[in-house]
């Protein structure tokens, strides 16, 4: 495996310069005519089976994008499964076999899958590639460090797919990708990203509506698990905090105390959790700052099962978004109009949680 690519080109490039291949460039079509004239009487020559490029991903939403761009062209399983915690997710034995079948592995990156590119790395097959990211869609200066991300632990906050516009970058990143090892398929590539970024400029659009129609006092964010932080940097939100710690567990009394006053002072509508990390602790601090808790955010879990128009990335976007808005006081009616089903139909292999 490489990350470069730059392993699989210089192994081309030494078989180029080969003499012996050479030679067999010419030797092996004349043998495959002679064994296709010797067939001539019988059935015709069978006809290859079409092997599709086999693409692995992790969490659900990058599974969905790599759908949109992918479409029937590829074979698509996502290894981590819906539901539970990406962060702290550990692969099977099993997993073994999904990863080294693959021809590509596509992850967020950011550290956000660190087991699983691990045994990735131990287990893929030579000449497959990996193609991380987060890594490749901002620079260390745009990484955000926050509460739950600190930067002596030297993880920056993973959570880029929450803001379109990275969304976006993810497209194009997966799909050159996919035209650099599969390019005979450049054509649906092309177009099916084509499609699907016009979709995501909707969904941007969307928001910036959506957005002004919450009161500005409003647009502030206290959530559990800390994904939002590239989103309210793109749509102009404040990051009041975030509860969970960086170790994934309960924050402590002192933190609480201080969270619930910090509600109190800046009356903040409502705070956030999360399905798949309920939280009893937000909902202590909810109640004592005496505003609203609303335990239906999500970050890498899509509504709906798959093959449902919305169980897709943006079909996740529009419905943690609705929550969202309504909740800080805005109109969700821009939102309604975003069309959040797979550009090329579900074809993904999607994991759920047992
Ligand atoms: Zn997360």
């Amino acid at each position: 495996m490489t990350e470069t690519y730059q392993g699989r080109d210089l192994l081309q490039a030494r078989y180029s310069r080969s003499a012996a291949i050479i030679t067999w460039s010419v030797i092996l079509p004349l043998a495959l005519f002679i064994a296709a004239c010797g067939r001539q009487e019988g059935k015709p020559p069978p006809v290859k089976a079409e092997k599709k490029l086999n693409v692995v991903t992790t969490v659900a939403p990058i599974t969905s994008i790599v759908e949109n761009i992918g479409g029937d062209k590829i074979q698509l399983t996502g290894i981590i499964p819906e539901g539970i915690n990406s962060h702290t997710f550990e692969p099977v034995p099993s997993d073994v076999k999904i990863l080294a079948a693959a021809d590509l592995l596509i992850v967020n990156g950011l550290d956000l899958e660190i087991p699983t590119l691990k045994l990735a790395r131990a287990n893929m097959k030579q000449g497959s590639a990996l193609l991380l990211l987060g890594d490749k869609t901002i620079t260390d200066r745009e990484y955000i460090y926050d509460f739950s991300f600190p930067k002596d632990h030297g993880h920056p906050n993973p959570h880029l797919w929450l803001n379109p516009q990275h969304a976006m970058r993810y497209a194009t990143l997966i799909r050159d990708e996919l035209i650099r090892l599969d390019p005979e398929n450049k054509g649906a590539y092309e177009a099916n990203t084509a499609a699907f970024l016009k979709k995501l400029e909707a969904l941007d659009q969307a928001i910036q509506e959506s957005i002004k129609t919450i009161p500005e006092d409003n647009r502030r964010l206290l959530t559990y698990h800390d994904s939002w932080p590239y989103f309210a940097r793109r749509y102009g939100f404040q990051i009041i905090g975030a509860v969970q710690p960086s170790d994934f567990s309960d924050p402590s009394p002192k933190e609480v105390k201080r969270l619930i006053d910090q509600i109190r002072k800046e009356k903040v509508p409502a705070v956030f959790g999360s399905e798949v990390f309920p939280s009893p602790v937000l909902e202590q601090i909810a109640r004592e700052g005496k505003t609203r808790y609303i335990d239906k955010l999500r970050d890498d879990e899509m509504p709906g099962k798959p093959g449902d128009p919305k169980h897709s990335y943006i079909g996740m976007m529009v419905e943690n978004l609705t929550v969202m808005f309504e909740a800080l006081g805005g109109s969700t009616a821009a939102l309604k109009k975003v069309d959040p089903a797979p550009v090329a139909g579900a074809h993904a292999d999607y994991r759920t949680r047992d």
